[in-house]
């Protein structure tokens, strides 16, 4: 059961994976006043089919919002949506959860991988931070309580291990992924930074990693179920205070090494 108590959140890559994981996890919780806002850039898809089964169990809890993390014109009309339904308490929490991978050495990574990672996992989530900044100013000013928390406003950055300069050499002969390792070593800096510009609104900002999980993204034989990443994310989430701003965590509470 999720930990997390923050009343209006936000998922991006919410249709699939972990994100979907996430939205249903959350929705099925107790929180009364909670609010949801389900991202993924095509809402009438097919492959957003999930999601929409998840809304009309609960009508009253998700609402889904188109929001392309390639698209700078699509995070600013999301950013006005959502700002213009949230009201006056602002939004408590952003995940950042969209991302991609792609695989590849020094000898194979295509220009056209290292760009579409850096863009997707990179600059998106610095574009949504910037767009949302204004209602998580709004919801951490509207809580009128000291410190942080993710029930008051905070970014979670769903990072990975790949992009741990200390953790990545021992596994990149079993994960061959330098696009992807070198743009998640790019969103971890972001994580830090934003952290950094953050701290004076008292909006927490941490990197979060999910562990190995069977996903699309994560393959058949990762080691473990979206189920028991998201539970073990969302106790993570829930738990976190001003200490952990600017930390980088995995999914059991365990720090990560940058
Ligand atoms: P996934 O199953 O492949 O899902 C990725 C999600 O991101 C989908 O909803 C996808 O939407 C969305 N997305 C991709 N590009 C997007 C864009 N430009 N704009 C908006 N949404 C976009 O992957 P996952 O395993 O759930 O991964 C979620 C996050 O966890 C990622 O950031 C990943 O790096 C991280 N992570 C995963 C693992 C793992 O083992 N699974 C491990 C470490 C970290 P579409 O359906 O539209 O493509």
């Amino acid at each position: 059961m999720a930990a997390v108590k923050a009343c209006k959140i936000l998922i991006t890559g919410a249709n699939r994976g972990l994100g979907l994981e996430i939205v249903k996890q959350l929705s099925e919780d107790s929180c009364q006043k909670r609010h949801i806002y389900a991202t993924c850039r095509d809402p009438d898809g097919p492959k957003s089919e999930a999601l929409r089964e998840l809304v009309k169990k609960h009508p009253s809890v998700i609402t889904i919002i188109r929001l392309d993390a390639d698209d700078p014109c699509s995070i600013k009309e999301s950013a006005k949506k959502v700002g213009s339904l949230v009201g006056e308490n602002g939004l408590n929490l952003l995940v950042n959860n969209a991302g991609i991978v792609a695989n590849g050495t020094i000898q194979t990574s295509s220009v056209e991988d290292m760009k579409n990672t850096f863009n997707t996992n990179v600059i998106g989530p610095l574009l949504i931070i910037r767009e949302y900044l204004p209602i998580l100013k709004t919801a951490a000013k509207f809580s009128g309580t000291p410190g942080m928390s993710c029930n008051k406003a905070a970014v979670i950055n769903i990072s990975t291990v790949a992009g741990s300069m200390t953790r990545m050499p021992s596994i990149y002969n079993q994960f061959p992924t330098l696009p992807y390792a070198v743009s998640k070593a790019g969103f971890n800096m972001l994580s830090v930074l934003a952290a950094e510009e953050l701290k004076t609104d008292e909006i927490l900002c941490m990197a979060l990693h999910p562990g190995w999980v069977k996903t699309d993204l994560g393959g058949e034989e990762a080691a473990l179920e979206p189920k028991d990443s998201v539970e073990g994310m969302l106790r993570v989430i829930g738990s976190l205070t001003e200490k952990q701003h600017g930390g980088f965590m995995d999914y059991t509470g365990e720090t990560v090494t940058w």
